[in-house]
């Protein structure tokens, strides 16, 4: 059942309880490949399900608009002076309720309706909120996006300079969301500079990647850094808005009163636990087994034929143009979703398919290793997924049914904070 135990939601609401255990006994059995999610600890948890919930606080540390912070500033003060410390900037605004709002308070400081920004396109692997065109930001502001190359499946920088010289943004996004390579924040930067351009570091995949040195960071090349906290971090879903002193304070008032009301301080009480664990040695370690594990993959994969985006990993992301196996993304990952294997279907770049019925299957290594799996596990886990994918074209569900027994089996060595037998 879920750790820590649910009896007073039993008691009171069985259903939800029932949902709860049976979503700890999923994660549990299930090899969780989806590469923006992760296992918290026990700590954390704890955290996020504190009485902190139960105050407001808006306003910051010492200008509150509520009474009753005696607890709650030292909290958010100690939050945001951990993530100052660990990834080493002037400023942190720990308040986001998510990334999503987070990227908003970066328009909200920066741009007026209609000013030109410019990110990566969302089937090239950036996210929703750097200026795609259903989203606010690209509906409210005028929007230019890249892409990576065709050849290299990698940032075509020729385009960036070309378009940054030619549109004369005033904010680029660099970073996504289906990005297997090391972003290069220092020809970014080069460019950003020659716009007068600020550049916004979007590193909420990687961000536990960089604090435990398994990815260069972009403290120096970029004066904003937007990050969520629940990806590699290993935090509880949430956001931090980071930046060089001077834009301290427009960042600031953009979160609060910008867009937001009073701040989730069980949340923030979550973050400060996952923050003071990102600074441990073991992190560290933990931060290159991710990519260690997700290199053996991508080799274990490559040699069963198939066709990984730009040919592999520098990070915990692999991106799967599923062509060559004669299967679409989304079968493919219902599939293997019935083999145990939980992952998610998504645009490749120059997709020729739908988004909502792409050619690819997004998958990571994040939260197999903070399960304990390791290197040796990954021809396995690429010998699992080939055959699912067989079973799936030829409508095997025994097939499948037997690969997600053997999943479990092996999961069943490797404890997850959150779960345990009743
Ligand atoms: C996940 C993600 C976000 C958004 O985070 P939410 O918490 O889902 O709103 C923003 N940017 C990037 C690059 C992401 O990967």
């Amino acid at each position: 059942m879920h750790q820590p135990p649910v009896p007073h939601v039993a008691q009171i609401d069985p259903q939800v309880a029932d949902l709860i255990n049976a979503e700890a006994r999923r994660q549990f059995d299930k090899l969780r490949m989806i590469p923006s999610e992760n296992y918290v600890s026990l700590a954390v948890l704890e955290a996020a399900g504190s009485v902190l919930t139960n105050k407001y606080s808006e306003g910051y540390p010492g200008r509150r608009y509520y009474e009753g912070q005696q607890c709650i500033d030292p909290l958010e003060r100690l939050a945001a002076e951990r993530a100052q410390a660990l990834f080493g900037v002037d400023h942190a605004n720990v308040q986001p309720y998510s990334g999503s709002p987070a990227n908003l308070a970066v328009y909200l400081a920066f741009l007026q309706p209609g000013d030109t920004v410019m990110g990566m396109a969302l089937p090239m692997g950036g996210h929703l909120t750097h200026g795609w065109a259903v989203s606010a930001t690209g509906k409210w502001f005028r929007s230019v996006q890249y892409g990576v190359r065709a050849d290299t499946g990698r940032v075509d920088f020729d385009q960036v300079r070309d378009l940054v010289r030619k549109e004369r943004p005033k904010v680029i996004f660099c970073g996504g969301t289906a990005i297997p390579r090391t972003i290069d924040f220092e020809v970014f930067a080069q460019i950003a500079a020659e716009a007068d351009a600020i550049l916004v570091a979007d590193i909420a995949h990687i961000a536990g990647l960089i604090v435990g040195g398994a990815h260069p960071s972009p403290i120096g090349h970029a004066p904003v850094i937007t990050t969520t906290t629940h990806k590699t971090l290993r935090g509880p879903r949430g956001a931090m808005v980071m930046s060089t002193a001077e834009h301290a304070s427009a960042l600031d008032k953009a979160v609060f009163p910008g867009l937001q009301g009073g701040p989730h301080n069980h949340t923030t009480a979550a973050i400060a636990v996952a923050l003071h664990e990102a600074a441990q040695p073991e992190f560290s370690t933990y931060a290159h087994q991710i990519v260690g594990n997700a290199k053996a993959l991508a080799a274990a994969l490559t040699e069963r034929g198939f066709d990984l985006i730009s040919g592999g990993t520098d990070n915990h992301l692999i991106l799967i143009d599923l062509t060559s196996k004669g299967i679409a993304g989304k079968p493919a990952a219902k599939a293997l979703d019935r083999a145990g294997i939980e992952t998610n279907y998504n645009t490749v770049p120059f997709d020729p398919r739908k988004p909502f019925d792409p050619s690819g299957l997004r998958i990571g290594t994040p939260a197999l290793t903070t399960r304990g799996l390791s290197q040796m596990h990954m021809p396995q886990v690429a010998a699992w997924m080939d055959e699912a994918i067989s079973a799936a074209l030829k409508d095997d569900e025994p097939a499948l049914e037997r690969i997600a027994g053997e999943v479990s089996d092996l999961l069943a060595a490797f404890p997850m904070a959150g779960w345990a037998p009743a």
